[in-house]
This record gives C-alpha cells, structure tokens and sequence, in this order.
C-alpha cells in the first residue's frame, strides 16, 4: 500500500500498481490487465511521439484514437488553456448562460461546415454527439407533426460509441451485445462494400440496402440515416465514389434527415475539412468531436442544418437536453486554437498531400509481402489487410492472430498501429497518424512496419 501519494515520488513501477488496483479501462480485457498491469504509461508527447517515462520515443501512428490530429505536446494550446482557466475555466450554458469562447467557436464552426450547417449544440464527446443527433432527428420530426418518425437506419460495420443509443447504432458486435444495453427502433442496413472490395464499379449495391429497411418499415416512421462518411473503427472502409451522395438523395426522396458521424473524419482527417466533403454530400446533423480539439479537452457537438435549426427555434419551451459541460469555455478555446493552428499549419492540405506517400507506402507493403492486401487511405485514414491467401480470399485461422501480432511487433519497434479483428477472419491494420506528419516520418512507420509484417510472416 502506497500512503501519502505524491506524483513526484512514485516510479513507473508504483505506478503501474496503483493502475493494476484502482483503474478499470476502458476497451481493455479486465482480467488480465488486473494481472499485468498497463501495457504503457505515456508521460510525455512531441509531435508525432509520445514516450514513456525515460523511455524511448514510439510514433504514435493512430493519433492515439484517431484524434490527435495537431499531434502532441503544443504549447501554444496549454497556454490558451492556462489562460481560459486563469480567466474562467467554465460556465454553464443552460437557462441561456453563455460565454465568449463558447459563441466564437459556434460562429467558427458555423464558417467551417459545408453547407448551410450553422448552428451548433455542443456535447463532451462523440457518443453524447450521436444520442444528441438521434433525439434532435425525433425531435424534428414531432415538430413537423409527425411523432411516428422515430426509427434510425445505421450501417453494417459501423462505430457510433458506446452510450446506450450509439451503442445500438454501432454494429461492431462486441459494442453492440455489450450487457444486451439497447434502445428499439434502429435498424441496421447491410454496409456499403468498399473501394476495394468492389472492383466493378457498378456494382449495384449502392444505398439499395437502406432502401430495403426504408420500404419495409414505411418511410412515415424513419426519422434519420446515421453514417460515417469513412468507417473508421469498423475496419477503414472507404465508401465507394457516389456512395454517401446516393444516400443523400435517398434521404432527400423519402424526406429522411441524414446524419453523418464525422468524429474521425472531421477536422482534416480525410484530407477535406469535413469527410462529407469528399463526396459533396451534405448532411442535415454532423456529429463532431475529437480533431475539434485534437485531444487537448474533451468536446463534442452536432451541428445543424438551417432548415432543422429554423423548426427548432420555434419551440416555446424548454429544450429539455444538455450536458453540464455543453459549451465548456475552456476545451472550445481549445478548440478554436486547434482550428486556428490546423487552418494556419495547412494542415488540411498535409494530410491530402501524404495520402499520397502514406498511399504508396501500403501498396509497397501489398506487392512486397504476400500477405497483404487492400491497401487503402483517405487523407491521412488508411489500412491494410491480413490474409493468409489474399489471392483466393484465404482469411488467417483465428489462432493465428495476425493482426495482434503485426500490432505487437510494431509496438516493439516503437509505431503504435491499430489492430482492427472483430469478425471471423478479419485482420486489419489501421494508420492514422497525426496530421503534422512528413514524408520521412511516413517512411519510418511504413519501414516499422514492413519489419514487423516480415517477423511476422516468418514465423508462419
Ligand atoms: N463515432 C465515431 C465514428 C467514433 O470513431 C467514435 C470514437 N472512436 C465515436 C463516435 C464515439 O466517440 P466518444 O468515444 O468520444 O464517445
């Protein structure tokens, strides 16, 4: 038992103790981290790097949870927020209480989004972001006189967070049977194949599967469409061309409100602002969260279209919806620090312009290894896949692991990558490091892991 903890006097050791004791994780196996311990204790971030105490330097080749987007340890936003708290960390926005970082970020927001997406609601996070969408989507609907527009149609392999209502939606099986935790009426439309699935462009599998659930439950009772514009954590799927405009105009003709889930792919991730850019289709809610801060505070938020904020704002009584830390003052000026240094760095533009070498890269990987196959990216979104056979479409047998352990030899070589193996067969390997990422810097994580993949493969 450790008494008096001061930080300054614990050794990673002690540390991993107490973590062993006290912490339960999140998206962790319980068991054996009570047993183990932490895998890595970060205490320090540069960059793309982030280190463990005296350690040596890993790339951080995920952004951490694809959120990182300015990379770590800038300064310029510890003193915004040293100076935000000094002045007022925060306040409430209920009861129409407001305060300047809050507006300035709203009006911010409002300039960025495409379309007519201009107003806001803040939430602390994306899943708070998702529920908010669903109830605002309701909401919109028994405004207009029409309270039987309840249902949400989300996609097979998508990941939309963990509360109740996001955990419904999301269809990755182990978030989505977690204790049977689920609300009724959503529906899940089987998932768009992806670009590199396809081969024939015109396949016919465009949004026919949202059409099918629209037809059958009646387009009376369907309030919205939730989708990623690139699933993320359901294996990087980058949606065919025309994909996300198609479901657009299925939602214009059934009058559905569509949602897009951009809390990976906002904020530069994709290589365009928003990820609904690249297909110019434009939502009617946006979910945002992480890149809006890029890790530095938590906030999340739904921005909506001027047609669904007009009937809003015609209600008279109270909006009975919002987290004490909607509008938090300290993580928006954050927030429209982030923005400031993503917009300044050209950030956007750095992540269009090292698809292309992160791109080359994974295809390099593709002809070298036999393994390796469909190497896919968006921006700086990306993905290989494992397989024993890829020529004959031959998955690895479970027991193999490929995925943990490519991730495993990775992290020995210091690249933090992102196994992605929740179905049979299924092993990915994600890429999404900071935007502030250069050509050299993508060469050593496709080196790290070409190293990896070739320990890996000679252990077969
Ligand atoms: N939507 C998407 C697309 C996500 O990737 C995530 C988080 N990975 C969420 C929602 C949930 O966000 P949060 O963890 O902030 O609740």
């Amino acid at each position: 038992m450790i008494n008096n903890l001061s930080m300054d006097k614990l050794t990673p050791v002690q540390l991993a103790e107490l973590d062993r004791k006290h912490f339960l994780h999140p998206t962790t196996n319980p068991k054996a981290h009570a047993e183990n311990g932490p895998k890595a204790m970060f205490s320090e971030g540069k960059g793309i790097y982030v280190s463990e105490m005296e350690g040596v330097p890993y790339i951080d080749g995920v952004s951490m949870l694809w959120n990182v987007n300015i990379g770590h340890g800038n300064q310029e936003i510890a003193e915004v927020a040293k100076e935000q708290m000094s002045k007022l960390a925060y306040s409430s926005s209920f009861n129409g209480f407001s305060n300047e970082p809050a507006v300035r970020l709203a009006e911010k927001l409002a300039t960025l989004a495409p379309g007519n997406l201009n107003s806001v609601f803040f939430t602390s996070g994306g899943s708070e972001s998702n529920d908010t969408a669903f109830k605002l989507a309701r909401f919109y609907w028994e405004l207009n006189r029409k309270p039987l527009k309840r249902k949400i149609i989300a996609l097979g392999n998508s990941y939309h967070g963990v509360t109740i209502a996001a955990q419904t939606a999301t269809s990755i099986p182990n978030f989505h049977s977690f204790t049977n935790s689920k609300i009724k009426e959503v529906f899940h439309a089987k998932p768009h194949l992806t670009e590199c699935e396809r081969g024939d462009k015109n396949h016919p599998d465009y949004e026919g599967c949202i059409r099918d659930i629209v037809e059958k439950e009646g387009a009376d009772t369907i309030a919205a469409v939730i989708m990623e514009p690139v699933q993320g954590a359901g294996g990087v799927h980058i949606p065919p061309e025309g994909y996300m405009a198609a479901v657009r105009k299925l939602c214009d003709d059934f009058n559905i409100l569509l949602i897009a889930d951009e809390v990976i792919t906002g904020f530069g991730r994709t290589g365009t602002m928003f990820g609904s850019e690249n297909w110019e289709a434009i939502p009617d809610l946006l979910c945002f969260a992480k890149g809006v801060t890029s890790g530095y505070a938590q906030l999340g938020g739904v921005m909506l279209s001027q047609n669904v904020r007009d009937t809003i704002v015609e209600y008279e009584e109270v909006l009975s919806h919002g987290f004490t830390y909607s509008g938090h003052a300290t993580s928006c000026a954050v927030a429209l620090k982030n923005i400031e240094i993503i917009e300044r760095e050209n950030l956007v533009a750095n992540a269009k312009n090292m698809e292309v070498k992160l791109k080359a890269g994974l295809e390099y990987l593709s002809e070298k290894h036999k393994i390796v196959t469909k190497p896919r990216a968006i921006g700086l979104l990306s993905a290989i896949d494992l397989y024993q056979d890829p020529a004959n479409n031959v998955p690895f047998e479970e027991g193999v692991m490929a995925a943990a352990k490519v991730w495993e030899a990775c992290f020995e070589r210091k690249l933090i990558a992102r196994p992605i193996r929740f179905a049979k067969g299924m092993n990915t390997i994600a890429l999404a490091p900071p935007l502030i990422i250069n050509n050299q810097q993508i060469e050593d994580v496709v080196g790290i892991l070409d190293d990896a993949i070739s320990e890996f493969s000679k252990s077969l």
